[in-house]
């Protein structure tokens, strides 16, 4: 499947701006990313782009399903290309996030659910601080 069919199968219409985020994203390798390393990069491919509309891209992505939003502390959004269930390890010192598979997690013991809901899934961050 080719990325504009990609975006149509997820009911985006296929614009010029969406397909300059596409090609970068949706080239099969997993990757985490803010808003500003994407723009640097579309710029720097020749092409230019306000962040306004970068942010945008990747609400719309987002809200498709395309790609997904890391639950950080920090205060920059972090994305995510993989949208496999799945954690992650943070450098504290970096910002880096590296992806840790679902199955090397489990939970033995997690709180009761609130009246009213039901749990949709839980994300476990680890952060990682280096030892003297
Ligand atoms: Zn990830």
């Amino acid at each position: 499947m080719n990325n504009k069919e990609k975006l149509r199968n997820a009911g985006l219409r296929p614009t010029k701006q969406r397909m300059i985020v596409a090609d970068i994203l949706l080239n099969g390798f997993n990757r985490h990313f803010t808003a500003e390393n994407l723009q640097d990069e579309i710029n720097s491919s020749g092409n230019s782009m306000s962040i306004a509309t970068v942010y945008n891209c990747l609400k719309k992505f987002k809200n498709c399903g395309l790609i997904k939003q890391v639950e950080t502390s920090k205060d920059t959004a972090i994305f995510d290309t993989n949208t496999d269930y799945h954690h992650h390890f943070l450098n504290e010192e970096t910002g880096e996030l590296i992806d840790i598979e679902n199955e090397e997690i489990s939970l033995h013991k997690i709180p009761e659910i609130p009246q009213g809901y039901l749990n949709n899934g839980i994300e476990v961050i680890i952060k990682l601080k280096r030892h003297n």
